[in-house]
């Protein structure tokens, strides 16, 4: 039987240290479903079509990988895709507390996912999508942040929100 995992995200936007992540993920998995997750307690910057867009031209050719979105529950949505996986990344101690208790609660509606936590590489440990559009939009240099479509698309629309001031 294939395994195949599921990793859900804000992707708002996509980062080097998310797709970092689903590369290792991918070697794990004979198949890794990025998911973008309409998350209804967050307001997202970007529509769902642009961060699905987005992250389809920086990983939708990666090997075994495939690009999805979903809103709903999680177990329900990884049920549906036969994934017994979930994937998520941890970065520091700040985001262990969030997770625990979200993977507790996936277990106790679904005793038969596995919840699987990758650890940041080095290099992307203080990396946040907040953080890298909050430089963004101050002029700063998001070089090595973000994949290059994605910096260009943020360039792009810094730019028109100045523009608009
Ligand atoms: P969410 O709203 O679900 O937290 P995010 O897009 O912020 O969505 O993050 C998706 C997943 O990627 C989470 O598991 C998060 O911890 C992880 N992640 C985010 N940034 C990094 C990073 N720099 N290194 C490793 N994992 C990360």
């Amino acid at each position: 039987m294939d395994k195949i995992a599921v990793y859900p995200g804000s992707f708002d936007p996509v980062t080097n240290g998310h797709l970092d992540i689903i590369k290792r993920a991918s070697y794990i998995f004979d198949e890794l479903i990025v998911a973008v997750f309409n998350n209804p307690n967050k307001n997202p910057t970007f529509s769902m079509e642009e961060r699905v867009e987005l992250m389809q031209k920086v990983a939708g050719d990666i090997p075994g990988v495939r690009i999805d979105y979903f809103s709903g529950l999680l177990n329900e949505y990884a049920v549906q895709k036969n994934a017994r996986n979930i994937v998520r990344g941890l970065r520091a101690l700040s985001d262990f507390e969030k997770e625990f208790q979200q993977a507790l609660m996936y277990k106790k509606l679904n005793p038969d996912l596995e919840i699987m936590f990758l650890m940041t590489s080095q290099e992307y440990g203080f990396l946040s999508s907040s953080l890298v559009k909050e430089i963004a939009s101050l002029g700063g240099c998001i070089d090595g942040l973000v994949p290059d479509p994605v910096k260009e698309f943020l360039l792009k629309y810094y730019k028109k929100q100045k523009q608009k001031k």
